[in-house]
């Protein structure tokens, strides 16, 4: 007779399987027809194993950060149910590669940073994890960081986050997204970030 064992490895390894995380990926464009490449973003993330996209937040039109001499973009931001991998780091940098390869299906080609763009996909939160991986070949440079280390000062990012999840409080920024949002809206004009609608 079989006997159930506290120990019972298959069931281990589908608990594992089966632990999820709530990320937040920034969706952004401004190079071709912009909405039709935030939607096909959304739908072929909606397409991925595995991944549940539980919310988008209303579209935004944003001036240029930066690198000012270049068309406005279109913002959103999309929260995503996901596998959380055998332990973060592996299942954060699993769900960036899968965003790199979805940029390029969609057809992001390769300018230099902080440019114009057909797709943007940044993960902005993965859970509650804090993750680095340094990348040895570029010193100041970083495979994958979360929280994204612009995101607290990007109103670009906090608006259409805010829409999404306002009481949220990123690890290591002490403030939700809402009170963030606060902060940084009152020193950029109304004209940096308006809703223009849906995806
Ligand atoms: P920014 O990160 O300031 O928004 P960007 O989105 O224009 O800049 P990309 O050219 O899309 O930058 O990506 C440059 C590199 O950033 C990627 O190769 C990726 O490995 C790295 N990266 C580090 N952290 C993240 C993150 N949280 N999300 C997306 N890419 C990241
Ligand atoms: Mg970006
Ligand atoms: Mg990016």
């Amino acid at each position: 007779m079989r006997t159930e064992s506290r120990f019972d490895v298959s069931k281990m390894a589908k608990r594992a399987q089966a632990k999820r995380v709530r990320a937040y990926v920034g969706l952004g464009a401004n190079v071709g027809d912009t909405r039709a490449n935030l939607r096909h973003a959304i739908r072929a993330m909606t397409a991925l194993p595995g991944v549940r996209v539980r919310g988008v937040s209303r579209l935004y039109r944003t001036k240029p950060v930066g690198v000012t001499d270049q068309p406005d973009f279109l913002n959103a931001v999309a929260g995503l149910d996901v596998p959380a991998g055998p332990d973060p780091e592996t299942g954060a940098l699993a769900l960036l590669s899968v965003l790199k390869v979805l940029e390029a299906a969609i057809g992001r080609k390769v300018r230099k940073r902080w440019g114009p763009r057909e797709i943007d996909l940044d993960l902005l939160i993965f859970g509650r994890h804090q993750i680095r991986v340094e990348r040895h070949d570029h010193p100041n440079r970083r495979w994958l960081e979360v929280p994204h280390p612009e995101a607290r000062e990007r109103l670009f990012v906090l608006a259409p986050l805010a829409d999404l999840a306002p009481w949220l409080a990123p690890v290591g920024w002490g403030e939700s997204v809402e009170t963030a949002r606060r902060r940084v809206a009152a020193a950029e004009p109304e004209s940096a970030v308006q809703v223009v609608g849906k995806l």
